[in-house]
């Protein structure tokens, strides 16, 4: 089959609407579904042909955007070599690297990487090195977490029961899932001051239940499918502060917020604070392969290594694929010898410019901005069936959920491209019913 033929066929969409699985979706739904031919740059090709201005860079990941020439040939220099190798027993060369460059990029106590394929991995990974480095030390019956609600930390048992209780549809698994203790949220957002009551139901909750919690498990800065709410780096380092005091401890979820997106390499610098346990993926590789790592301290690996048995009980069959170590790589190296700074907040100038006029519409509740991210909270939730659509006539690729409509757009977007972006929604918000 030639590229033309490809065009036109898209007779394999009966197969994917009778077999495959989408994310959060139902087999046999009628949700409008979208047949992607390409994508490159910033721009997704439909099998219509149509193009696509990417507003979501692949739920943060695509920071380089699409097809990048430095990725792909990364990513075809290690083929040459291999594809993937067992992890048990063996070592190579990308892993090794791409280990030494996280530990250089992240706060200095973060000594040790555990590789793994997904964002749900790495914090499951991350919440038993919490429990095992407790049992090591002697320490009996920390095994609960403490988190936040409006949180979202992954899709598995272990992440889902640090998740939002609501968003995280806790009652429909409430047999399986752990109970764990959720806080409120921080009322003090982003760029506020934070009064002693903000930090209350944290104190409250580590000073009731400490000794049987094994960490404090949050993502720093911005709570991202939980709500897309932006709070103070004040209340992150006061809950630093508090798990130091109450022997417990920290575990920051940056699997959505690493590498750039809030204007900080790091959630965590907002706040100039090292957590225990660090968790990374989506952007890791720039969007190409699935991989994630989970980084903690010499002080918790040594106990590890020290206590029962002896050695951290995890071991994915795909850990540290080469392709996917090769590739993140090349991507991290792209993104720190690129102005990155300047670019994301060129781009914050840019969301903020465009989304502008969505703070008059009465059925627009709150416009927020942050670093090469940008959220325009309505009133009420969206009819993804029918805003879906429009955003596509439209020529932008925006999936909104909940009440929320949302921009990440890859890092190498133009300006015009960001004009046409926030203009497409603006212009769809506008259409709403009020
Ligand atoms: N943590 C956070 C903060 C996330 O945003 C996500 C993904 N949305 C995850 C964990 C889970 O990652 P994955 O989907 O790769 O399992």
């Amino acid at each position: 089959m030639n590229n033309s033929d490809s065009d036109m066929d898209t007779n394999w969409l009966v197969a994917d609407s009778r077999h495959v699985w989408h994310p959060y979706s139902s087999i046999g739904t009628d949700e409008p579904i979208f047949p992607v031919q390409s994508a490159s740059g910033v721009r997704i090709k439909l099998a219509d042909g149509r193009e696509l201005i990417d507003g979501m860079a692949s739920w943060w990941c695509a920071i380089h955007g699409y097809n990048h020439p430095v990725l792909n040939h990364a990513l075809e220099l290690q083929l040459k070599d291999m594809a993937h190798v067992m992890f048990g027993g063996l070592a190579h060369r990308p892993a090794a690297d791409l280990a030494e460059l996280l530990v250089s990029l992240t706060p200095a106590p973060l000594q040790t990487v555990f590789f793994s394929d997904s964002g749900s991995v790495a914090v499951e990974v991350a919440m038993k090195m919490a429990i095992q480095f407790w049992i090591a030390r002697g320490v009996v019956g920390k095994y609960r977490f403490i988190t936040l609600r409006n949180g979202y930390h992954g899709d598995t048992l272990g992440a889902m029961s640090v998740c939002d209780p609501v968003n995280g549809m806790h009652t429909l698994f409430s047999e399986t899932l752990p109970r764990q203790i959720f806080v409120d949220a921080p009322d003090c957002l982003f760029g506020m001051n934070c009064t002693s009551e903000s930090f209350q139901p944290m104190a409250d909750a580590l000073t009731q239940y400490s000794q049987q919690v094994a960490a404090v498990i949050l993502e720093p800065i911005v709570q991202g499918a939980g709500g897309m709410r932006f709070y103070s780096a004040e209340y992150l380092q006061r809950v630093r502060d508090f798990c130091n005091e109450r022997g417990v401890l920290l575990i920051a979820d940056e699997i959505a917020t690493g590498f750039g997106r809030t204007g900080k390499m790091f959630g965590c610098e907002h706040a100039d604070i090292s957590p225990d346990i660090m968790c990374l993926g989506k952007s890791l590789t720039g969007g190409y392969l699935t991989l994630a790592a989970t980084l903690t301290t010499h002080d918790i690996s040594d106990a590890i290594a020290h206590g029962e048995p002896g050695r951290f009980m995890h071991g994915p069959t795909f850990m540290a694929n080469p392709l996917a170590c090769a590739t993140a790589l090349a991507s991290v190296q792209l993104l720190l010898e690129s102005p990155w700074q300047e670019t994301v907040k060129n781009i914050e100038r840019g969301l903020r410019r465009g989304l502008q006029p969505c703070e008059t519409f009465s059925q627009v509740r709150d416009v927020r901005i942050l670093g090469a991210i940008g959220v325009v909270e309505l009133e009420q939730p969206v009819n993804l069936k029918q805003l879906q659509p429009l955003f596509v006539e439209e020529g932008v690729w925006v999936r909104p959920f909940g009440r929320l409509v949302y921009l990440m757009p890859p890092f190498i977007i133009s300006d015009a491209d960001l004009e046409t972006l926030t203009a497409a929604v603006v212009r769809v918000i506008s259409s709403l019913a009020r």
